[in-house]
């Protein structure tokens, strides 16, 4: 098994592990992996059954060497989402989609929040070229590492406790990320990046926001060509629907990156327009749509695929098909020019339809 992804190094073609999941995930990972195969990319697919259905038939979650497995076999990770209101303890969500981004490290959340057309924001006057930022998010500590507990539950004296855990490691490597990412990446208009601003509530969690706050100083030091910016989060939302034009990259801890880039996803059209993905640079990284599982919608063929097909497009980059990540963006674009799109962002296509008009776009540009 281990020779896998060595075979894979070795030439040019990439092992993607696809986990399509639970509700919408079912049906947009196959839109992106249809278009993925319409481009050309020279990828190989294998699917993974986890998710709400596996653990109701035999109780699995995570089979064992799970983790193990995908890290070592496979080049990339593409995921839809998890949860499923059968699972009321959602204990397959948590192990699946925290297990992976714990136990395999993928420290760096990156979120770019990019508004490909005018109609989808809902602030007026607002162009897509004011609208092009990322957000990096802590992705494996703070509040989501299930520290605390419940004493006396049920009581009247009942206490409950949720620690955040911040480490110096943590929040070096993440500040450090989001420095690195600003200074390699340009904005979609070609000129470079060179502000990165870091999100906290410093003035009220004093003694991690103390250690944010330092490393960023130090970490800022090491840039002199990059701006370093400060925001308290609840200023940072006010300032995204007032002025969403000035910010650049955005570095944040675990919690405040999970709530502002839904805010952020509601500038670009909504959750059904945002991609997402989980770093540990050199590891196997995995790539999911910033939205969950949508049970409300799911299985009537409305979800938008477009946030998993340009899931899809970052993950290609990041493998290194970046010709093959160009067509799949401005293949979404087009769809949008035109109109060929899901209901909750003005069309009348259905997911498949939507799915299938962008890969016939993408294979219309590679033969012409
Ligand atoms: P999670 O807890 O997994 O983050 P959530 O319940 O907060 O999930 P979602 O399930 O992602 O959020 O979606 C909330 C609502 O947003 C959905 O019920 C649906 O109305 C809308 N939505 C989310 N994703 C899409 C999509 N791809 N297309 C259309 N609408 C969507």
């Amino acid at each position: 098994m281990s020779s896998l992804k060595k075979d894979s190094k070795i030439g040019t073609r990439k092992r993607i592990a696809v986990i399509a999941g639970d509700g919408i995930g079912q049906e947009v990972i196959p839109q992106a992996v249809k278009v993925i195969k319409a481009s050309g990319a020279d990828v190989e697919f294998a699917d993974f059954d986890w998710g709400a259905d596996r653990y109701l038939r035999d109780g699995t979650t995570v089979p064992p060497d799970g983790f193990a497995r995908l890290s070592r076999d496979f080049d990339a990770i593409l995921v839809g989402a998890f949860g499923d209101p059968r699972v009321k303890t959602n204990i397959h969500a948590k192990e699946i989609l925290l297990g992976m981004r714990f136990k395999m490290d993928l420290y760096a959340n990156v979120r770019p929040v990019r508004l490909l057309d005018a109609a989808l924001c809902p602030l007026k006057g607002v162009e897509p070229k004011d609208v092009d930022f990322i957000v990096i998010r802590e992705n494996t500590e703070g509040v989501y590492t299930d520290a605390g507990g419940v004493f006396k539950q049920g009581t009247p004296d009942e206490i409950a406790t949720q620690e955040d855990i911040n480490t110096r490691k943590g929040v070096e490597r993440i500040i450090l990320y989001a420095f690195e990412f600003c200074r390699s990446h340009a904005k979609i208009d070609g000129s470079p990046r060179g502000k990165v601003l870091m999100c906290d509530k410093s003035n009220a969690m004093t003694h991690a926001g103390s250690l944010w706050q330092r490393v960023f100083k130090e970490v800022a030091a090491e840039y002199p060509q990059i701006t370093p910016q400060h925001m308290y989060v609840d200023a940072l939302c006010l300032q995204m629907v007032r002025d969403p034009r000035q910010f650049d990259v955005i570095v944040t801890n675990n919690m405040f990156g999970d709530i502002i880039t839904d805010l952020a996803a509601g500038l670009q059209g909504g959750l059904g327009m945002a991609a997402s993905g989980n770093i540990h640079p050199g590891k196997t990284s995995m790539f999911e749509p910033v939205h969950g599982s949508a049970p409300p919608i799911a299985g009537k063929n409305v979800a938008n695929p477009f946030g998993a097909i340009l899931t899809a497009a970052m993950m290609l980059g990041h493998l290194g098909f970046t010709k093959e990540t160009s067509k799949i963006d401005a293949a979404v674009l087009e769809a949008l020019r035109q109109k060929k799109t899901t209901e909750d962002i003005g069309g009348s296509l259905g997911t498949r339809e939507a799915g299938d008009w962008v890969a016939e776009q993408v294979s219309a540009t590679l033969s012409s």
